[in-house]
């Protein structure tokens, strides 16, 4: 099956592309960029891409799909409908579900589950440690061996430095990279927003930054001892942005994602109590919000995930305080960072890809991120300029509730290919 995008601005971060032209995808492969000979023929689908950005699909290396045990929240289908939706090819779920996913035979499971009701590509995140309680690594080389692509204990600050130690060891003979959820419990645990004047006024117990900025210097710490590769997650504080740029001057192995939500909110949308915008690591003030944007710009924090974290509307339709943290973020992450840092000239259309597809697909080693020739037919078409209000209603996950609910974005996904098929059109998932 020949498929051809025509007349779009050509963006590919993997090979420093920005130009006006044609792809081509032969049997679910990218053949031809840019100069395509006239190799159309009567089965050959055209997609006219005129005015719209044609990129590598978006590769989210953070999300929550709930499956197995917890599908009330959401499931491999719903999840994957919503990364469609929102010019997602390939997303990478968190291990923390009900089995946790901590040995092989889980893994093997998921990646089989992934292909039979999957829209979009996963790759699936083990659990560092068993049963992501801390205290004994889980199976990690077996785990690497059948497929896993990373190891991660997220929804838990790993407290033990020796069980964290251990596992960039065992992890770094593998070639294998860790994830951290860096918040130092002690102090962030009883914590219910970010620390601060907000909070204060609120009435509500804080999650101070240097929770996070104390569990970021230990994570790079413990990289640079052992040599192992470690990935922080969600970063938000400005202290751990900084924490991160040294260690990378040092030399250590250290990345770093950061989500819209921390990028483009503050702790002010708590006011109001709205249990849409309590998650964790929790939203920050101005000044760390300005931390990351510069982070993110100087090539501190690597990549834009959305830490995707989808509960039941009941169970979000609560007090603030004991409502569980997390929101959906598959469907707007797009819209949120081109409305927020495109539109505002703070990152070019090529940083965007680059953080959302090409980098993330990079740090796990995936075959993805890219249009050059030969690569999966993993594609996104982007209508950089349309206007739309962010109404959870029409989301595909089940999670229907974000803070970006009634907001106006510029920017949409409005095609996703993946592998050569079409899965998303005009807003509308086809499978
Ligand atoms: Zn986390």
């Amino acid at each position: 099956m020949k498929l051809v995008l025509k007349g779009g601005r050509i963006i590919d971060p993997s090979q420093q592309l920005d130009e006006i032209g044609d792809v081509l995808v032969e049997d679910g492969r990218i053949v031809a960029v840019v100069n395509v000979e006239k190799k159309a023929d009567k089965t050959t689908t055209v997609i006219d891409a005129s005015g719209l950005v044609v990129a590598p699909g978006l590769v989210d290396m953070h999300v929550h799909l709930r499956e197995p045990g917890l599908e009330a929240k959401e499931d491999i289908a719903s999840g994957t409908r919503a990364a469609a939706a929102g010019g997602y090819t390939t997303v990478c779920p968190m291990p923390n579900t009900n089995p946790i996913i901590d040995n092989a035979i889980l893994v093997a499971g998921m990646k089989e589950k992934a292909r039979e009701e999957g829209v979009v590509n996963i790759q699936i995140i083990g659990a560092l440690s068993k049963g992501q309680q801390g205290k004994e690594l889980a199976e990690i080389g077996d785990m690497l061996a059948n497929g896993a692509v990373a190891l991660s204990d997220d929804g838990h600050y790993v407290e033990s430095a020796y069980i964290l130690k251990t596992g960039l060891e065992y992890a770094g003979t593998f070639g294998g990279l860790i994830i951290s959820h860096a918040e130092e419990e002690s102090l962030a645990g009883d914590g219910f927003m970010h620390e601060g004047a907000v909070s204060a006024m609120l009435g509500l117990r804080g999650r101070p930054a240097v929770a996070e900025d104390i569990a970021v210097a230990r994570d790079c710490l413990l990289a640079e001892y052992t040599g192992g590769a470690i990935h922080i997650a969600h970063v938000s504080s400005a202290g751990a942005v900084e924490c991160i740029r040294q260690a990378k001057q040092r030399g250590v192995k250290v990345t770093a994602e950061v989500t819209p939500h921390h990028l483009t909110l503050t702790d002010k949308a708590v006011i109001g109590f709205n249990t849409a915008t309590k998650v964790n690591p929790p939203l920050r003030s101005e000044e760390h919000v300005e931390a990351l944007l510069a982070g993110l710009k100087d090539g501190t924090l690597d990549a834009i995930a959305t830490d995707h974290a989808p509960h039941a509307f009941e169970e979000k339709d609560m007090e603030f305080r004991y409502a569980p943290s997390g929101f959906a973020g598959l469907e707007t992450a797009l819209g949120a960072i081109l409305t927020g840092l495109y539109h505002t000239k703070k990152l070019t259309l090529s940083e965007v890809i680059d953080k959302m597809a090409t980098t993330p697909a990079r740090i796990l080693g995936l075959e993805a991120g890219t249009l050059k020739m030969g690569a999966p037919a993993d594609i996104v078409l982007i209508d950089t300029e349309q206007e739309w209000t962010v109404d959870s209603k029409n989301f595909y996950t089940r999670g229907k509730c974000t803070p970006y609910e009634g907001k106006k974005l510029r920017g949409k996904a409005v095609a996703t290919i993946v592998g050569g098929r079409i899965v998303m059109q005009g807003g509308e998932v086809k499978e």
